[in-house]
């Protein structure tokens, strides 16, 4: 199954050039993934193919006007066939996560709403938009960006995408733990040594040193995912000691 990303933006080359290299520009020209950019500029209305104007009851800034989002939208569903999910990019949705990244691999054509200046007439996101999704807590210029870091995290769940599919399974935030820390040749780098366990060549004792590892990270830096990780009753003890 290929997944169909159509991602509706005033900037369609920032998409087309940001995410058209490494694993995902590979995954597209293999054909596993496909990427559109539709430029909303296309569908404006007036010949200076102007697409936004001043917002009422005023205020700095310009408000994107609905009919050409409208019709970039509808022009993505009668080629698809399909009305697919709209997600509309913006600080004021729920924050993004690794949950959201693995539901939303599932689908099969998405479409991700990119606003810029001030943001979108309202009664078009009220009509199209089925998810308002933030990246984080600070505004940037542009749904540009956001798009593509959901683009490269979703797509790393999509079969395929990843050489080795283990690496996405076992990753970060795949039990709510934070991954064990990485290493590579050299055996010694600046002093430092690989730690020994890594270099035995026992699966067991590996396993159970990255599981550490990742339990004591996790409790280090991001105490409130291992809430809800699952821990099993020895491993809660241990990390109490
Ligand atoms: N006036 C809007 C507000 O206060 O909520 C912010 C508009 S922002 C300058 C322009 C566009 O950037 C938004 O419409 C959205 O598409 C995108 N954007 C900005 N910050 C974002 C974030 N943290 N997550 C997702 N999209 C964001």
């Amino acid at each position: 199954m290929r997944m169909n990303y159509h991602v509706l933006t005033l900037f369609p080359e920032m998409i087309r050039q940001g995410l058209n290299t490494s694993i995902i520009g590979r995954a597209i020209a293999k054909g596993i993934l496909s990427l559109e950019a539709v430029n909303i500029r296309d569908y404006a209305f007036n010949k200076h193919q102007k697409v936004d104007d001043y917002p009422y009851g005023g205020g700095a800034g310009m408000v994107m006007q609905a009919e050409p989002v409208y019709q970039a939208y509808k022009a993505v569903c009668d080629q698809t066939g399909k009305c697919p999910r709209v997600i509309y990019l913006t600080p004021q949705g729920r924050v993004f996560d690794q949950e959201l990244a693995r539901e939303l691999a599932k689908e099969e054509e998405l479409i991700f709403l990119c606003g810029h200046y001030e943001g979108i007439d309202e009664r078009v996101l009220e009509e199209i938009v089925t998810d308002q999704v933030s990246i984080g807590d600070y505004v940037l210029t542009g749904g540009e960006l956001p798009s593509m870091v959901m683009i490269d995290a979703i797509s790393r769940m999509v079969p395929g995408v990843l050489s080795n599919q283990e690496s996405g399974e076992t990753e970060s935030f795949s039990e709510n733990l934070l991954e064990y820390p990485q290493y590579s040749r050299p055996e010694e780098w600046h002093g430092c040594k690989v730690p020994s366990v890594l270099l035995s060549g026992h699966h067991k004792n590996v396993d159970q040193w990255r599981r550490e590892q990742s339990i004591l990270r996790t409790a280090k830096h991001r105490p409130d995912l291992l809430k809800k990780a699952e821990l099993t009753e020895k491993e809660r003890r241990w990390l109490r000691e």
